[in-house]
C-alpha cells in the first residue's frame, strides 16, 4: 500500500477525476476526506464505499472559494483524524460560452473556484501540514493551461494557466517539507464534458494520438504516484497526461 494511514483531503471528490481519486487513495491505505460543493448523497456513497474497502472517509461540505468554508473544512478535517498529509486540489469548474457572450460574473466565479479555492485549500492545508511532518500537494491543471482548445473557455484556460504559477510558487515556499506538482490533464470522459457536442468531441479525438479521451481512473493514477514516495524528488513539476495531442 502506498499510502497507508496518510491523510488525504481532495475536493470535489463527489464524482469524476476527485471520486476516481478518492477510491485508489483508500485502496493505497489512505484515510480520505470527501469535499463535495453540493452532491450530499454522492459524497455520502463514496464514504460508504470507502469503508467497504476498509478504510475511512468523511465527507465535509464546502465551497472552496470561499475563505471562512475553507478555514472550516481543514479545522474539521484535523480535528477527526488529527492532520492532513495530502491535499488534492481537485474541485474546478467550466462555463462555455462564447467569448464575446462572456461576463464578468461567470468570469470572477470560474476564477474564485478553479485558482483562488486552489490556494485557499493550499494556504490553510499547509498549515497543518507544516506542524507535522510536511505533505504533498497536488494540483489539476488542464493541457487547456498550455493550448487553447476552444476560445468559449477563455477563463477556465486563464484559471488553469495560473495553477501552474501557483504549483511553482507554493513549490519553492514550502519546500523542503511539502512538495508541490500538478497534473495538466487532456480531454476526460467526465460530466464536466458532458454538453459537448458529438461533432466536437469526434474533431478532438481524432486529434488525440491514443484516439480516446481518458478515464477518470487514469488521471487517478498520476495523481497517486505525486502523492506517493514514487515521487521523493519531485516537486514544481507539471505532469501532462493527454494521451498525447497535436
Ligand atoms: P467534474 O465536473 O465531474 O468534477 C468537478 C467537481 O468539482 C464536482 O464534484 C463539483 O461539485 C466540484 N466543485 C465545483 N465547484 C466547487 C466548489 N466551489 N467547491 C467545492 N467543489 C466544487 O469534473 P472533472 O472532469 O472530474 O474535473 C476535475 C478537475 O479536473 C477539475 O479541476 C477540472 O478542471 C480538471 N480537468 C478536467 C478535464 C476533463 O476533460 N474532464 C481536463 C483537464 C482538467
Amino acid at each position: 500500500m502506498r499510502l497507508k494511514n496518510k491523510i488525504a483531503l481532495i475536493t470535489g471528490s463527489s464524482r469524476g477525476i476527485g471520486k476516481a481519486a478518492a477510491l485508489l487513495f483508500a485502496k493505497e491505505g489512505a484515510k480520505v476526506i470527501v469535499n463535495y460543493f453540493s452532491s450530499e448523497k454522492e459524497a455520502f456513497a463514496i464514504v460508504d464505499e470507502i469503508k467497504k474497502i476498509g478504510s475511512e472517509a468523511i465527507a465535509i461540505k464546502c465551497d472552496i472559494s470561499k475563505e471562512n468554508e475553507v478555514i472550516e473544512m481543514v479545522n474539521h478535517a484535523t480535528e477527526i483524524f488529527g492532520g492532513i498529509d495530502i491535499l488534492v486540489n481537485n474541485a474546478g469548474i467550466v462555463y462555455d460560452v462564447p467569448l464575446f457572450e462572456r461576463n464578468v460574473e461567470q468570469w470572477r466565479r470560474t476564477l474564485d473556484v478553479n485558482l483562488l479555492g486552489n490556494f485557499l485549500c493550499s494556504k490553510y492545508a499547509s498549515e497543518q501540514m507544516l506542524k507535522k511532518t510536511g505533505g504533498k500537494i497536488i494540483n489539476i491543471s488542464s493541457t487547456n493551461a498550455i493550448n487553447s482548445f476552444s476560445p468559449d473557455a477563455i477563463d477556465y484556460d486563464a484559471s488553469k494557466a495560473g495553477v501552474i504559477t501557483l504549483t511553482k510558487d507554493f513549490a519553492k515556499e514550502l519546500a523542503p517539507k511539502i512538495q508541490v506538482n500538478a497534473i495538466a490533464p487532456g480531454w476526460v470522459d467526465t460530466d464536466m464534458n458532458k454538453d459537448l457536442s458529438k461533432e466536437f468531441v469526434e474533431d478532438e479525438t481524432r486529434k488525440i494520438y491514443l484516439k480516446r479521451f481518458a478515464l477518470p481512473e487514469e488521471i487517478a493514477k498520476a495523481i497517486l504516484f505525486f502523492a506517493s514516495d514514487d515521487a521523493s524528488y519531485i516537486t514544481g513539476s507539471i505532469l501532462v497526461v493527454d494521451g498525447g495531442h497535436d
